[in-house]
């Protein structure tokens, strides 16, 4: 694989950051772009690196992949370069079965710091709990050191679920989540890239890693510190793209990278948040993104928000949400896997802890449907039915 090096190109209110990349016939089992682009707003034009630390972490897994060197026509910082080393050795420790070796082969290496660096603190932003809960950690008087305090979000359409193929429901959602969050101080900025494209081999739990840091990576001249929402509590034994033990190893001499609010359980960062009114009009959660981006209220991660915010009473306080707790739905909560089991479990002793056993027992009601033997049985046709509907399609066309 070979890098060339990255180029910078205005496209009306946008400036664009790509690189050439040249792959061998190692690669073409799938068809892949011939560049790697980047987008952000004009006004960002003067702090985006020329380096090429970013485009190195967004091919990272795909070099893996073909036990493929990459080779760099540009410059790397000797941080990354010592940090995306060790990342790699970690990743391939995980998932032995997707990567073997790889040697990134840089044009040039530098330790150059950037003078008058604006010294920004960021924070990915999507809406959710994670993003919410680091902002409300790390925003004004909350955080205690004035150099660690977040200036900025960063609302990056880069892949699922963020995906650019709806620009602009996508468009609509930023700048409605930009205003409200302007009211509390908070820049809303945003950026695009086609860097899904070459990590669509990977579950988007995987590949939102090396596809958001190298996003990130662009804007080093800005950010001082960086920070990545976590998805899971420490001691969690689930291994995906951003994580404690690997997404610091990106940073470079002008850009830390700290995964944030792994101390806190799901439960714990809703309560606080709860407390944020930035919270109410935005929160969003949703795992069906319908068209007027609302919460839909009855998949999982509508139901558990739900049922957190309905503890502390500021359930009809969130305007994305359904105003009140539907409790035939929470029994009637479909749970085909032992994650969401447990998940379920978790959920009722909460529930109880708060002394709402009217939750709590609808919850049991659910889990105890979930593991009755006719509904595995339904839950057995109803993938049959799916792997045969594929056969046919297949055979179809
Ligand atoms: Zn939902």
């Amino acid at each position: 694989m070979l890098i060339k090096e990255p180029t910078i190109v205005r496209i009306n209110e946008s400036v664009r950051i790509s690189a050439k990349i040249v792959l061998s016939e190692l690669y073409n089992r799938r068809k892949y772009p011939q560049e790697l682009w980047y987008e952000f707003p004009a006004e960002y034009e003067c702090y985006i690196t020329r380096h090429s630390n970013a485009f190195v972490t967004a091919l990272l897994f795909l070099a893996m992949r073909h036990n493929d060197k990459v080779e760099v026509e540009g410059v790397l910082s000797v941080k990354f370069f010592n940090g995306v080393n060790k990342a790699k050795d970690i990743f391939i420790k995980w998932w032995p079965h997707w990567f073997g070796e790889t040697e990134i082969i840089p044009q040039k290496l530098t330790t150059e710091r950037i003078k008058n660096h604006p010294q920004e603190v960021g924070c990915c932003f999507s809406g959710g709990v994670d993003s919410f809960y680091s902002l409300y950690r790390h925003f004004g008087e909350r955080e205690p050191d004035s150099r660690a305090r977040v200036s900025h979000g960063l609302f990056a359409l880069i892949g699922p679920p963020f995906s650019w193929k709806k620009p602009e429901l996508y468009d609509r959602y930023f700048k409605k989540n930009k205003i409200e969050l302007e009211k509390f101080g908070i820049n809303l900025t945003s950026a695009k890239s086609n860097v899904f494209d070459f990590l669509r081999e990977w579950d988007w739990l995987y590949g939102h890693g090396p596809a958001t840091i190298s996003t990130v990576l662009l804007l080093e001249n800005f950010f001082s510190r960086f920070l990545i929402p976590s998805t899971y509590r420490k001691g969690h034994s689930f291994r995906i793209g951003t994580n404690i033990e690997t997404d610091y190893l990106f940073s470079t001499e002008n850009i830390e990278f700290a995964h944030d609010g792994f101390e806190a359980s799901r439960a714990e960062k809703t309560f606080a948040i709860s407390e944020w009114e930035a919270t109410y009009p935005l929160l969003n959660v949703c795992l069906g993104r319908t068209d007027d981006m609302q919460n839909c209220g009855k998949c999982v991660k509508c139901m558990r928000t739900m049922i957190f915010l309905e503890l502390k009473n500021k359930l009809n306080k969130y305007l994305m949400f359904p105003k009140t707790l539907n409790f035939s739905d929470i029994s009637k909560w479909d749970l085909p896997t032992e994650y969401l089991r447990s998940l379920t479990e978790g959920l009722i002793e909460v529930t109880v802890q708060h002394k709402r056993d009217d939750i709590a027992e609808c919850l049991r009601v659910a889990l105890k449907r979930s593991r009755s033997k006719p509904i595995k049985i339904l839950r057995y046709f109803q993938k049959m039915s799916i792997v045969i509907k594929k056969l046919v399609d297949q055979y179809r066309y």
